[in-house]
């Protein structure tokens, strides 16, 4: 999965829960009060063997005015108790976040009968039912009800994502990859898709699929639309890489020569990179719609991934957001190849352990964004902004003074739990496992050229781990122990203690040490990156390193819109222990006026710059409900907009990092 490069969204309340584990003797002489009532028998676990006979999957998708999906099985069963599960944990999102409030409509039948279910008590995706003696089928119809507003969802009337784990039951007790389906969907009328899955047969807008297991299915998700465009980006015979396209309008396909030869060359840098692949051909499933959401989600041989109509056409525009098809192609070898063995789950529904995430996202957003640079998507000087950037975030940021890294590996099971999202992020932290993993990878890879005197590199490190068993995309898993065992081979070294440090620690200094052995420095000043120059009106401005807040500019309604900035001026985040924070600025507050002027980005970054020069303090006039408060603050230190600045007296490694593998 992908977050957005620049500054962290998505927050959410940190909860911490503690179990209390007691005693056989604390039970020897019950206490006062109520005593539990068991819990139910639970769902079965899940087990290595064949499930007898393969499953019917028939999904209807042509109702894309509703967004709905209708979705028919036949399943085959033996008499008895039996359990069917909706797909809870799914990989990529490493949360139980498949919405199982969205399937509706669930009917049961066999012989012509309806057969009762009942949702485990405790288990809210799991189906129990007593198939009848005479009964070797179930006929299971339910509907997926996908997201109706704008943006929220992936299905509009012109683009649809089929994530088929969204539209299937499965029995429970046998693993996914032991499961057999065969696939079947029907289309709107004159809609193309694309997907990883290999077609059977195809009778006008029915397409019948070649039977697939629930692992490989649910792992090769489906783009349709109306508007589509298939682009080769094979790197020769043996490796074939697809980008295909879904647009709201016809004229968003449109791609010049260089754009498309930086997606090109992404393929070619990632195979000199991995020396390997492990898919048979690889596709890129990419929406570039206003109407659907944006997305980034890794599958073995393909990858959902979606950003805003203009990514062709006003190329400039998607700096920030450039690392996204990098980002999720690296995936098929860090995650979905190669896996952590506590992220490897036998089925759907098996809870997973994230705390080799800053290997499986943060390694991949390191390498996500030096396939960026060396693929020409973003150049040198944009690709040294990106990393100022986040070391910058991280200075803004006190949370590392209480909270390790590894702790952050814990957020996408955390924020998936309903939580509110977080007041103070900064000092919470979020999903810092993407970015901070950059700055540690950077640093690895840094201290392996330095300590080998430029003979060795991470890159090194990646062909070895990775590019076993070539062409396989059966999943290799690995432990913490595997991974310094790999980075010893390449550069021996202390790398347990290495990584020990920086991620299991507590470490509130900013690893920043692979800038610095890069050859650079962390510098701040008032030139506009290019990213900021080209940013997206309708997100939050940050002002993190300077007044300390971030605020919503003129894009969007009055009443704001979903990516969570609120209407404009509204304050969508203050860095704790900021200036703004200790000012009395709050994350609840709407800022109207700059100087006795009306707030508008342009006005606040002014009235910074006039401030630096001045010496006169920044006066803010903001709302809270109903209370106007006015707020000065004596902030004279500029826009203070992040860089890296060239330290002659160390080799530029960075920038042998960052450029093309010849
Ligand atoms: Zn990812």
């Amino acid at each position: 999965m992908q977050r957005h490069l620049f500054r962290k969204s998505s927050f959410a309340t940190f909860v911490a829960i503690f179990c209390i584990v007691l005693s056989s003797t604390t039970f020897a002489q019950k206490s006062e009060g109520p005593q539990p009532v068991p819990l139910p028998a639970s769902v079965p676990t899940p087990v290595d063997q064949p499930y007898a006979g393969t499953i019917s999957l028939s999904v209807d998708l042509t109702n894309v005015n509703d967004r709905i999906l209708n979705v028919r099985e036949s399943i085959p069963v033996k008499p008895g108790s039996m359990t069917l599960l909706y797909p809870q944990w799914l990989p990529g999102t490493h949360s139980p976040s498949n919405p199982v409030g969205e399937l509706a409509g669930l009917n049961i039948r066999a012989n012509s009968k309806t057969i009762p279910w009942l949702r485990d008590r405790v288990n809210m995706w799991a189906f129990h039912i007593d198939v009848p003696q005479d009964v070797s089928t179930l006929e299971v119809t339910f509907q997926y009800l996908a997201p109706v507003k704008s943006q929220q969802g992936r299905i509009s009337t012109k683009i649809a994502d089929l994530t088929w784990n969204s539209a299937l039951l499965y029995p429970a007790g046998f693993f996914a990859r032991r499961i057999q389906f065969s696939p079947e969907l029907k289309l709107p009328n004159g809609w193309k898709f694309a997907t990883a899955l290999d077609v059977k047969s195809q009778n006008g807008s029915v397409v019948q699929f070649k039977d697939v297991s629930l692992n490989t299915l649910v792992d090769s998700p489906l783009y349709a639309g109306v508007n589509f465009r298939r682009l080769d980006l094979s790197t020769g015979q043996g490796n074939h890489v697809y980008l295909d396209v879904f647009a709201d309008k016809p004229e968003q396909l449109e791609i010049t020569p260089e754009e498309l030869r930086y997606h090109k060359d992404l393929a070619i840098q990632a195979e000199k990179l991995f020396n390997s692949h492990h898919y048979d051909h690889y596709d890129f499933l990419f929406s570039l719609s206003d109407s659907v959401g944006g997305k980034g989600l890794e599958h073995h041989q393909s990858s959902e991934d979606g950003t805003r109509g203009n990514y062709f056409t006003d190329w400039p525009a998607g700096i920030s957001g450039r690392a996204l098809l990098p980002h999720e192609y690296v995936h098929s070898w860090n995650g979905k190849f190669r896996r952590p063995a506590d992220l490897w789950t036998p089925n759907f529904n098996v809870p997973m352990q994230n705390d080799l995430l800053w290997v499986y996202e943060g390694l991949t957003d390191y390498y996500g964004n030096v396939l960026t640079a060396r693929s020409g998507m973003r150049t040198p000087e944009q690709a040294r902004d990106a990393i100022a950037e986040i070391a910058a975030s991280f200075e803004a940021s006190p949370g590392r003074n209480w909270r390790s890294l590894v702790d952050t590996t814990n957020q996408p099971i955390i924020s998936s739990h309903g939580a509110v999202p977080e007041s103070w992020a900064s000092w919470q932290r979020s999903y810092d496992y993407y970015p901070e993993s950059d700055l540690i990878w950077l640093d690895a890879d840094t201290k392996i050229r330095e300590l080998s005197k430029g003979q060795k590199s991470l890159d090194d490190f990646a062909r070895l781990f990775y590019g076993i068993n070539n062409g396989s995309f059966v999943t290799v898993t690995y432990s913490f122990e595997d991974l310094v065992k790999a980075l010893n081979s390449v550069q021996p070294y202390d790398w347990a203690g290495f990584l020990r440090a920086r991620v299991y620690q507590v470490a509130p200094n900013v690893p920043e040490e692979g800038i610095t052995r890069g050859g650079y420095r962390l510098v701040y000043n008032d030139t506009e990156p290019d990213w900021v120059k080209h940013m997206d009106k309708s997100r939050p401005t940050s002002f993190a390193t300077s007044l300390g807040f971030s605020v919503k500019g003129g894009g969007g309604g009055e009443d704001g819109d979903e990516d969570g900035g609120g209407p404009p001026g509204g304050i969508t985040d203050v860095q704790w222990e900021g200036p703004a924070f200790k000012a009395g600025v709050t994350p609840d507050m709407r800022l109207l006026a700059v100087n006795d002027l009306a707030f508008s980005i342009a006005h606040l970054r002014e009235a910074i710059v006039a401030a630096e020069k001045s010496k006169e303090p920044i006066k803010l006039l903001l709302k809270r409900e109903k209370e106007f408060i006015t707020i000065t603050l004596d902030y004279h230190s500029g826009l203070r907009y992040p860089h890296l600045e060239r330290e002659q007296s160390t080799p530029d490694r960075l920038d042998t990092i960052l450029a093309p593998v010849k």
